[in-house]
């Protein structure tokens, strides 16, 4: 039987690319449901080539737009982000793709952990705020969460048929954009300069995240989440090839490693699949090509961000959200040109200092600490 999929965040990078392994296996997906926040004209094409059930457009001016281009189709168009929420629910949904970009992934993974979802999971922001709400509701309702993220999926699949508990997860890091700038000169680095990924085409905010390495601190979480591992027990690597996606040591010291081209497609296709793999007869890794595997540690003075990301596993609680929240309105605002690139963790470290703290939070405090999260970086950033 075909696995009924539900995209969110179906035009960006991820939802593109899930797609596309859709369009590969007619005979394994159908599209049920798929989610944008505001590229109305996109969505609309997708929807048609894949025949939806239905569609939700987050921003509630573009639904006229979107209502319109699929008015002669039986495509049902719904706006807003408790449409998100129900969608997922639907009893026509078997596996929920969740590839939306920061906290609003959150709210839509837990309706459909509640509804008994599998989930496909890119948004690692679902599991860096609220890991452990969101993790024990999965354990409680026996559902599957999947990670598409690279290096969790390379972890994963090092600890396929693995019994013996292992002694650390080596999460390998490309350096990001910046990673030949000299730390002087970060002050003064444009939208354009961090946006010029070395190795991954991947959306704007993560790409940020990348060249920041806050990115890498919100995969430790994630990691710390997903395979219940201790700070202490997950190390940073910088890997500039990103062929190494990521490693898992044993007690006996071995290290198993997942290799190969840096391609989503991969990841995703494993996510969607597993246990089975995907059939690629294209994609054949050339050794020769690339001879020379390089590993280094990373800067953590050049790049504070990734031991705020450790302090704030280490605390718990609402601090990881408020790292997180804090984070997407610097990172809105470098884009937007109206701070600088330094600013981004400087914000996060302001909110931290400032904000409150819950140590057992529910939804609710969840969505709270986020509020005051992103307002506490405008008034450090002075944003109108
Ligand atoms: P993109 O920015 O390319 O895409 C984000 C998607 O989410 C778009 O479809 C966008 O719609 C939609 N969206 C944004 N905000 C909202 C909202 N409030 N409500 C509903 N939809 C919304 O991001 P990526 O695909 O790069 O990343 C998605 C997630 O996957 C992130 O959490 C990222 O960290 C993670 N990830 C991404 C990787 C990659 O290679 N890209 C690799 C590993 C993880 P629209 O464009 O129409 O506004």
């Amino acid at each position: 039987m075909k696995q009924r999929l539900s995209i969110l965040g179906s035009t960006g990078s991820i939802g593109v690319q899930t797609l596309d392994i859709v369009r590969e296996n007619p005979d394994l997906f159908e599209v049920n449901s798929l989610v944008a926040g505001n590229n109305w004209e996109l969505l609309a094409r997708q929807a048609i080539e894949f025949d939806a059930d239905s569609v939700v457009i987050a921003n509630l001016d573009k639904y006229p737009l979107l209502k319109d281009a699929l008015a002669s189709y039986p495509i049902k168009v719904y706006a807003g982000s408790d449409a998100i929420c129900q969608v997922v629910q639907s009893s026509q949904v078997d596996v929920v793709v969740n590839a939306l970009v920061g906290y609003a992934g959150l709210h839509p993974t837990v309706a459909a952990i509640e509804a008994g979802k599998k989930i496909a999971l890119a948004n690692k922001e679902t599991l860096v705020v609220g890991g452990d709400l969101v993790m024990g509701m999965a354990v409680e309702k026996r559902v599957p969460i999947l990670p598409i993220d690279s290096e969790h999926s390379a972890i994963f699949q090092c600890l396929v048929g693995e019994h013996s508990p292992l002694r650390r997860l080596i999460v390998t890091c490309s350096g990001g954009a910046l990673r030949d700038v000299p730390a002087s000169q970060l002050k003064d680095v444009t939208p354009e300069q961090a946006l010029k990924h070395p190795q991954w085409r991947m959306g704007a905010k993560i790409t940020i995240d990348s060249a920041t390495l806050i990115n890498k601190g919100f995969e430790v979480i994630e990691a710390h989440w997903l395979f219940g591992v201790d700070a202490e027990q997950i190390s940073v690597l910088i890997h500039p090839q990103s062929i190494v996606h990521s490693m898992v040591e044993f007690e006996d010291g071995a290290i198993k490693a997942q290799l190969g081209t840096p391609d989503m497609h991969m990841p995703i296709s494993y996510a969607l699949m597993f246990p089975y793999r995907a059939s690629r007869p294209s994609e054949r890794f050339d050794f020769m090509a690339n001879p020379t595997l390089t590993f280094a540690e990373p800067d953590r003075v050049k790049y504070p961000a990734l031991d705020i990301a450790y302090d704030c596993m280490r605390r718990g609680g609402t601090a990881a959200c408020v790292m997180n929240g804090s984070n997407e309105v610097a990172v809105a605002a470098f884009l937007d040109g109206k701070c600088r690139f330094t600013d981004i963790t400087a914000s996060i470290e302001y909110a931290l200092n400032h904000a409150s703290f819950i140590a057992t939070p529910t939804l609710k405090d969840y969505e709270a600490s986020n509020l005051e999260a992103r307002a506490l970086a405008a008034e450090f950033l002075q944003l109108k």
